[in-house]
């Protein structure tokens, strides 16, 4: 048995935290690679080192003096090495760093030292070795990873170390140069090393025990999920859900690796696991509920639409003319409403409408704007019946008018248009029904 585990920014904000990380990773042996993040809050005003590093970067680059920027990101470390006893010193790391920033090495370079320097104290405090990002992980000139390269040279070398730390976050462009992904992209570091090293488990901690049925600011205390597909996931995370970065489930479930999210403050809970498929039947009919505000519909109307062939990609043609991605697109006989964001929309919103009448010529096209969509997902809906009835009738109860109906056609996930006043409302009334008294 193996396993990667992967450490948030707030799980190693501060030497306290570390040891409970270490602790963490000394509890079991199987806990051999570890992706470390850059240090986060300490408490909620605090500021992540990622982001101190972006701002003493910027002075550099407008040719100001950085140095006091710099030491306080070398203080954040200092106090993490003294808290933890260990005879380590970053002085010559800092100087390569000072260095390197006079010499404009670029943003992405300042990012990534967040993660390498957390990476060389947490190999020190370990005794585990220390694999530097950059020689493992790669990029292709346009940014994206090269995952062949990347699994090939990586998968080597871990098989040279028995227990390694290797930084999230980042890896080296065909040039030599140091990228980082996206931001919270140690996430998917730990998924690409799960893979190379074709572990049983990878072990994501964070500071919550796992994915909640609903938001927290909108329900109090609402239920964790035990267990949850990668498919029902995608789901929730684009409708808002965020513990973990979108493109970290990628490597991992190709190889059919879960993803077990745990607590650092909470080791004994036992998270959520996300999973390829289950037996395992949610306790719930529904196994999570997300969603988003701001939305517009574009509602087109024509006459015969039916039968014209090509009419949907002719509107499409307008949005993809403007560079605007479409969320849903429910059709009718003759109508078909395009659901976009609002803020992307809003200012090339003539363009848009000039484009779908030159293009498709339709009978009208009309607007609304301020509009939310809600998810309802859960792989148990597929084999239950009346799940939507039970959604519009609770609705229809909270005095939510219900603007839009779209379900997928995995049947895992209903998707419900709202005003965005609503929101909220209908996002109890579904809690309600679903999770409290479980009808
Ligand atoms: N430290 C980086 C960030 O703040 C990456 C990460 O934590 O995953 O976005």
């Amino acid at each position: 048995m193996s396993k990667v585990v992967k450490f948030g920014g707030s799980s190693l904000a501060s030497a306290e935290q570390f040891k409970k990380v270490g602790d963490i990773v000394r509890a079991d042996a199987s806990r051999k690679y570890v992706v470390p993040s850059a240090p986060g809050k300490r408490f909620k005003e605090d500021t992540k080192v990622t982001d101190m590093l972006y701002g003493c970067y910027e002075l550099a680059e407008q040719g100001k003096d950085f140095k006091k920027a710099l030491g306080e990101i070398k203080e954040r470390y200092q106090e993490i090495i003294d808290g933890l006893d260990l005879d380590l010193s970053l002085d010559d790391e800092f100087a390569v760093i000072g260095k390197n920033f006079r010499e404009k090495a670029g943003s992405n370079y300042a990012a990534s030292r967040g993660e390498y320097l957390n990476g060389i104290i947490m190999a020190k405090y370990l005794g585990f070795a220390f694999v530097d990002a950059a020689t493992v992980i790669f990029f292709n000139e346009d940014g994206t990873l090269d995952e062949e390269k990347t699994n090939e040279v990586l998968s080597v070398k871990l098989a040279e170390c028995d227990k390694a730390v290797v930084p999230g976050f980042y890896g080296s462009m065909p040039d030599g140069s140091v990228r980082t992904f996206s931001r919270g992209g140690s996430d998917i570091t730990g998924s690409i090393v799960a893979k190379a090293a074709k572990v049983d488990v990878y072990e994501n901690w964070t500071d919550v025990s796992g994915f909640l049925i609903a938001d927290p600011r909108i329900i109090e205390n609402p239920q964790g999920i035990d267990v949850i597909t990668y498919k029902e996931l995608r789901e929730l995370s684009y409708m808002g859900a965020t513990v973990l970065h979108e493109d970290a489930i990628f490597p991992v479930r190709q190889q059919g690796i879960p993803i077990n999210i745990r607590n650092t403050n909470a080791p004994e809970d036992n998270g959520t696991w996300i999973v390829g498929s289950t037996c395992q039947k949610s306790k719930y009919v529904i196994t999570g509920i997300a969603g988003k505000k701001g939305f517009c519909s574009i509602n087109i109307e024509k006459d015969m639409m039916n039968s014209e062939i090509g009419f949907g990609r002719k509107v499409l043609q307008a949005f993809e003319e403007n560079g605007i991605s479409f969320e849903h697109v429910p059709s009718g006989i003759d109508t078909m409403t395009v659901f976009v964001h609002q803020d992307e929309f809003m200012h090339k919103e003539q363009k848009v409408v000039a484009g779908i009448h030159r293009l498709a010529k339709p009978d009208s096209i009309e607007i609304e704007s301020d509009l939310a969509l809600i998810a309802v997902v859960g792989r148990g809906m597929k084999s239950t019946r009346g799940t939507a009835g039970r959604i519009f009738s609770a609705l229809a109860h909270a005095n939510v008018n219900v603007r839009m109906i779209d379900q997928g056609s995995s049947e895992q996930n209903i998707i419900i248009g709202v005003a965005n006043e609503d929101f909220e409302t209908a996002i109890r009334a579904i809690y309600d029904i679903f999770v409290i008294t479980r009808l």
